[in-house]
C-alpha cells in the first residue's frame, strides 16, 4: 500500500466536496445520559457530506487506489456494501470520475439505493436472506472472473479504511476533547472504525469498547454478527478492551429517544452504540466518546419511522 498521509489525501481532494470529509461535531448528550457517573459525548458522523462515517474509508481507499496505480484505463471500482459505503464510494467516484459498480443486498434501505445510483454507481442487488455476506461473495465472483475489468477495493479487507481512522477519527476525537478521552465506543461493521481509532487512542490509555448485535437476526443495518458472519479480515478482537453487545429493541427505543429528547436524529446503529456507551456511562466515571455513524433520514421509507 503506497504511504498514504492525512495531507496527501487532503492535498488530491482541495477544493471539492470532498475536502468536507472529517471533522464532524462532537456533542454532549446532556438527557439521555443524565445522572450517570460517566459523561457520554457523541461524534456525529451524518454531517460529513456524504451523510455517514464511511465517506472517510471511501475517500481513502480511493485516493490508495489511484497513488497505486491501479485505477487506469477507466477500470471499475467494485465493492460490497449494506449501503454507507455504496454512498460514500459513489460521491467520492462521482468527482473522482471513476466508473462504480457497488452489490448491494436487496434489503438495503430504498435511499442508500437510490442515493448511491443518484451519484452515477451501477447497483446490483443480491439476495436479500444472504445479507451483505451474499454481496460479499458477489463481488468477490465478479473481480475473480474479471480481474483486468475491477479495482475491487474490499472494505472489509482494505487497510486504508482502517488508516482513514486511525489517522483522521482518532486524532480528531483526541483534539477535540483535548487529550480527556477516557473511553471509545463504536459497533463492528467492517471493524475499520475501531480497529483505526484503537490504534490512534488506545496507546494514549483510550479504553475502546466495541459493541455487536446480539443475534444473528438482527435489525441493526451496518453492524455484524461476528459470531455467524464472515469475518472481516481488518478485524482483531484484541483491539477492544472490552467486547458488548446490543438487543434491536433497545437499539430502536435509543435511536426515538436521541431524536425526541437529544435532537439527533440518527440511524439505528448510532442507536445501538448510544445505548452501549450510556451502560458504560452507568458502570465507570470518564469521558465516554460513542460514535454515532448515520442519520435516520436514510431509514425513512423502513417501518421505523412510519
Ligand atoms: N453503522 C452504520 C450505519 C454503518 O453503515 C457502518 C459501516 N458498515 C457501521 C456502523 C460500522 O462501521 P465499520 O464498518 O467501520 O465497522
Amino acid at each position: 500500500m503506497p504511504q498514504l498521509s492525512v495531507a496527501l489525501v487532503r492535498d488530491r481532494v482541495r477544493g471539492t466536496i470532498l475536502e468536507r470529509i472529517g471533522d464532524t461535531p462532537l456533542v454532549p448528550l446532556k438527557r439521555v445520559a443524565a445522572g450517570l457517573r460517566g459523561e457520554v459525548w457523541a461524534k456525529l458522523e451524518s454531517a460529513n457530506p456524504g451523510g455517514s462515517v464511511k465517506d472517510r474509508p471511501g475517500l481513502w481507499m480511493v485516493i490508495d487506489a489511484e497513488e497505486s496505480g491501479r485505477l487506469v484505463g477507466g477500470r471499475l471500482v467494485l465493492d460490497a456494501t449494506s449501503g454507507n459505503t455504496g454512498v460514500a464510494l459513489a460521491m467520492v467516484c462521482a468527482v473522482r470520475r471513476h466508473p462504480l459498480e457497488l452489490c448491494m443486498p436487496d434489503k438495503v434501505s430504498l435511499e442508500r439505493k437510490r442515493i448511491a445510483r443518484a451519484f452515477g454507481a451501477q447497483v446490483v442487488l443480491t439476495d436479500p436472506l444472504a445479507g451483505t455476506d451474499g454481496a460479499i461473495r458477489e463481488a468477490q465472483r465478479r473481480a475473480a472472473a474479471d480481474p483486468e475489468r475491477y479495482v475491487y477495493v474490499d472494505q472489509y479487507a482494505n487497510p486504508a479504511n482502517r488508516l482513514a481512522h486511525e489517522l483522521g477519527t482518532g486524532p480528531e476525537i483526541w483534539a477535540q476533547t483535548g487529550g480527556r478521552v477516557t473511553h471509545f465506543v463504536a459497533g463492528v461493521g467492517t471493524s475499520g472504525t475501531v480497529m483505526g481509532v484503537s490504534a490512534a487512542l488506545r496507546p494514549k490509555g483510550v479504553r475502546i469498547v466495541a459493541v455487536q448485535p446480539n443475534d444473528a437476526l438482527h435489525g441493526i443495518e451496518g453492524w455484524k454478527h461476528l459470531p455467524t458472519a464472515i469475518r472481516p479480515p481488518l478485524w482483531d478482537e484484541r483491539a477492544a478492551d472490552e467486547h458488548r453487545v446490543m438487543g434491536t429493541d433497545e437499539a430502536i427505543a435509543m435511536t426515538k429517544r436521541l431524536a425526541r429528547e437529544e435532537g439527533i436524529f440518527s440511524g439505528v446503529s448510532g442507536g445501538a452504540a448510544v445505548a452501549a456507551a450510556i451502560a458504560v456511562a452507568r458502570e465507570e466515571a470518564g469521558r465516554i466518546v460513542v460514535l454515532i455513524a448515520d442519520g435516520g433520514e436514510r431509514y425513512l421509507s423502513t417501518p421505523l419511522w412510519e
